[in-house]
């Protein structure tokens, strides 16, 4: 039986002779998708279960091999309802702004080049003067994440001295980022105070010595000590700073520049309130409540600035050209009056519900009728997270379709969803599916529909 079954398995160099069409890639990677998909079908055959004849199992290789020589990253459809989704790539930002930036940025550009004198110039300044105008600090850089600005300023300031942080700030962001971690591995020594729930200024006062290389304040972004708490001011610690001559360094996390609490979005620490109150040094994301690219961003005293700038870990996380002309645009969204609409982070998240109402009716009424009654589609109020630990309490107001189909479980109808023509993301909640309009951009609304109407129904009472 799986003799006959081998003898249905085609060569190598038959599936080739099919591959005309694929002439433009490279023909190593060609072969090696064509092996492993016959290994693969070979092992099914020595166990007899191989089902498939031989035009069927180079018809499936062809479509395989069209699977994966395609862009493997896609546009996605975001209706988890989060706007700062890190899985589908955090911050999203407006498609006439990238192509803007490409314009002026995907041949060569002025990224480390003086066009006035014709000498070299420095990367950071093409966000340093906005950076600073719009926190209010004396200096700033940016660097490739937070994360990496944290372990720079850690390694710059405190390396082989001790660092003071509150046991109640021992955050873990996600991955492998936890802040007892990240200061050993700048060579710092971890000084901790206090307890999980209450710190108080004479901790730190108590726990500074010689030895102590900077005081770390760590926004608890992604969580919230509730009840009998106590954490102390970075504004306090300013003070302790300054008296016995130490830095005070805060990561702040999110970043929010802005407060957007009339607009439905719950106020978070201002970067520039922080910065008012002395601090040594903010580090806070570009991906997060700023609305820009993957970016770590620095602000605070020129000199501590300064020092970061010569560290070798600096060249080691620095920002690629296209990193620095997205974050220059973000940073001019930010006008007088707010960030405007091109801030498409900030749009998404302070959209009311009204006009998500609206905009998810206009989707209603582009669906056929029998797509609305098979899948049981309503639009229904909801509530959702901001995304990547910013503001973690809060929610955010907004509206989503729930899918009540008779015969479809929640999660089938999700993986359908996913993998369409263009993939959707939504949630399941209490068995049942949603998808949320909040992170839908403006002007996805169409292929939304078409992803809808695209659903199989067969099957569906
Ligand atoms: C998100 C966050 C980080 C990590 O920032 P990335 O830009 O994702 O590297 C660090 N600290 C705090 C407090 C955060 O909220």
């Amino acid at each position: 039986m799986s003799q006959n079954q081998l003898k249905e398995l085609p060569s190598v160099s038959e599936v080739l002779l099919e591959c005309d069409r694929y002439k433009s890639l490279n023909s190593k990677y060609l072969s090696y998708i064509i092996k492993t998909e016959l290994e693969a079908y070979r092992r099914f055959a020595k166990k007899g279960t191989l089902k498939l004849k031989r035009p069927q199992i180079t018809q499936n290789i062809l479509s395989e091999i069209d699977r994966l020589t395609a862009p493997n990253m896609q546009s996605v459809i975001n209706g988890t309802g989060i706007v700062l989704h890190t899985g589908l790539g955090r911050a999203p930002m407006k498609e006439s702004i990238a192509k803007q930036v490409a314009k002026r940025v995907s041949g060569y550009t002025n990224l480390e080049f003086e066009l006035l004198t014709g000498t070299r110039g420095q990367r950071q300044d093409h966000v340093n003067g906005l950076l600073s105008a719009l926190t209010g600090a004396q200096s700033a850089m940016a660097v490739n994440n937070n994360a990496a600005a944290v372990l720079l300023a850690l390694n710059e300031l405190g390396e082989g001295k001790e660092v003071i942080v509150s046991r109640g700030q021992q955050v873990e962001i996600g991955g492998s980022f936890r802040i007892p971690n990240v200061i050993k591995k700048s060579g710092c020594i971890l000084k901790e105070v206090g307890s999980t729930n209450r710190t108080h200024l004479k901790d730190y006062e108590k726990a500074v010595t010689q030895k102590t290389g900077m005081i770390l304040w760590v926004h608890t972004s992604n969580y919230v000590v509730r009840g009998f708490t106590n954490e102390v001011s970075v504004a306090d610690l300013v003070q302790l700073g300054k008296k016995k001559r130490i830095p005070v360094v805060a990561d702040l996390g999110s970043g929010a520049l802005v407060d957007l609490s009339k607009k439905g979005v719950p106020k978070d620490m201002l970067v520039q309130d922080v910065v008012k109150f002395g601090v040594g040094l903010v580090t806070f994301s570009g991906d997060k409540l700023l609305g820009g690219p993957q970016a770590g961003l620095i602000v605070g005293k020129k000199t501590l600035v300064n020092r970061l700038k010569k560290n070798p870990i600096t060249r080691a996380v620095r920002c690629d050209k296209w990193s620095l002309a997205f974050l220059e645009e973000s940073l001019r969204s930010f006008g007088d009056e707010g960030p405007s609409k091109d801030n498409l982070t900030i749009a998404l998240m302070t959209a009311s519900r009204k006009s998500l109402t609206k905009r998810g009716e206009t989707i209603l009424s582009h669906l056929p009728k029998k797509t609305v009654d098979k899948l049981g589609i309503f639009l229904v109020e909801s509530e959702v997270e901001a995304g990547s630990g910013s503001l973690p309490e809060e929610k955010l107001e907004s509206m989503a379709f729930q899918f009540k189909p008779k015969g479809m479980s929640a999660s089938k109808l999700a993986a359908q969803f996913r993998t369409g023509e263009t993939p959707v993301v939504g949630y399941i909640h209490g068995n049942t599916f949603y998808i949320d309009m909040k992170a839908v951009i403006p002007g996805q609304e169409k292929d939304l529909a078409g992803a809808i109407s695209g659903i199989n129904l067969k099957g569906l009472k």
